[in-house]
């Protein structure tokens, strides 16, 4: 099996090839006291030593989190406004937070298109066009790094417009991509209505990359089983400038880009866990030029999965990731329960004094009696009912992003 193109792209980067993990966990201290280093000499957020003997020693350190980040951006900058190519501002949706900023440096974009293109190569082939569906904000927008990444495999990156599921079914008709990068529920909802409009058999794709949001094991299994799909799930965040973790040949997990963050998995009381037990990923962004951070504590439920993967790469690897918490439970509940159903394009989840409503979105001719009898027998779940809609030609997806579920204002 070929070696994961991760793999590849250390050697080049570190210029040695990386052929065991004592190796890779050598240049992770190496980067972290550097880190720690330029950190004391500033003497801003973080009061911690300068120097770490090991990377065991990481595990001492104080976490830092999202509040820290929003509150204390100024004084956990690490370099100068002139070096700054590109910030992102995640707005908070209640009426007091902060924004949250983060700051990146040319270096760290490129950092990152490098990255994309290992995980896209192991996907798609010299001139295939892969179709994207990401934000696009102009240069250095997520879409645009994608599509430098793309066309780094000397692949052709395509953007997919914006507008109606039928839109962009139309726009999947007329260019019959090879590849797509997609969240999933979104791709799912694609894929079922393109075979509603033009017949069984006939959605184009052969593979995915999926990002940008968590994936429920039952639109994993219906974008494979359904549409013979071969996926690539990949995961990143803003913190670490977009790229974290890519999918090799061996299709077990994600390879985290190690050589350039530090990842830990901690449970409740943030203490580290073995492998193959799930917990909370801490990143610490070694690398990062302006905006690093230290035990960054991500919100995410994930784990490492044990042992070398087939591929024989040295890095370790993630398990399906999603949010830590009740509401994300419950919408992989009701994602596992409803996309099974193959009349199911999309569901809205929206929860008020404890009780869930659901708008589901269905192919014309949908068996609304089948749903109903889903929605009645979920015990786990009491208090649940569901609005039907029937897809029509103007109809979009339920979110416009990253999938929740929607509380009334102001409350949780
Ligand atoms: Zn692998």
């Amino acid at each position: 099996m070929t070696r994961s193109r991760l793999d590849e792209l250390i050697r080049t980067d570190e210029n040695r090839t990386v052929s065991d993990r004592q190796i890779l966990e050598e240049i992770q201290l190496r980067r972290l006291n550097d880190l720690l280093a330029r950190e004391s000499r500033r003497n801003g957020f973080y009061q911690l030593p300068s120097e770490l003997a090991s990377l065991e020693e990481l595990s001492s350190l104080p976490f830092t989190t999202a509040d820290d980040l929003r509150n204390h951006c100024p004084q956990l900058f690490l370099g100068s406004l002139s070096e700054v190519e590109k910030v992102t501002t995640e707005r908070t949706s209640g009426t007091t937070g902060a924004a949250k900023r983060i700051y990146y440096t040319k270096e760290d974009l490129e950092h990152t298109v490098a990255f994309f293109a290992a995980g896209i190569g192991e996907m798609a082939s010299a001139g295939e066009t892969v179709m994207i569906r990401m934000p696009y904000s102009g240069p250095d927008s997520l879409a645009d790094l994608i599509a430098r990444g793309i066309r780094g495999c000397e692949a052709v990156p395509l953007q997919l417009r914006l507008g109606s599921l039928f839109e962009q079914c139309r726009q999947y008709r007329e260019e019959k991509p090879a590849c797509a990068i997609d969240q999933p529920v979104p791709l799912l909802a694609k894929a079922r209505y393109y075979e509603y409009l033009y017949g069984s058999g006939s959605f184009p794709l052969r593979a995915a990359l999926l990002s940008a949001d968590s994936c429920s094991a039952a639109v994993e299994k219906a974008l494979k089983e359904e549409f013979g799909l071969v996926l690539f799930p990949h995961y990143g965040t803003r913190e670490m400038c977009f790229g974290g973790a890519i999918t090799c040949q061996a299709h077990q997990g994600m390879h985290l880009r190690e050589h350039q963050l530090i990842a830990e998995i901690t449970d409740e009381s943030g203490r580290p866990v073995p492998d193959g037990e799930w917990g909370e990923l801490v990143i610490t962004t070694v690398d990062m030029k302006v905006l690093p951070l230290i035990r960054f504590r991500t919100g995410d439920r994930a784990r490492f999965l044990k042992g070398p993967c087939p591929c024989g790469s040295v890095t370790k690897r993630l398990d399906r990731v999603r949010r830590i918490g009740k509401d994300a439970e419950i919408l992989e509940l009701l994602e596992n329960r409803f996309f099974g159903l193959r009349q199911v394009l999309d569901l809205m989840v929206r929860e008020e004094s404890g009780k869930y409503d659901l708008e589901l979105l269905i192919l014309p001719g949908g068996d609304e009696a089948e749903l109903k009898r889903k929605t009645d027998s979920l015990d786990t779940l009491p208090a649940v009912t569901a609005c039907i809609r029937t897809a029509d030609r103007n109809s979009t997806l339920l979110y416009p992003g990253k999938r929740v579920i929607l509380h009334p204002e102001g409350k949780r």
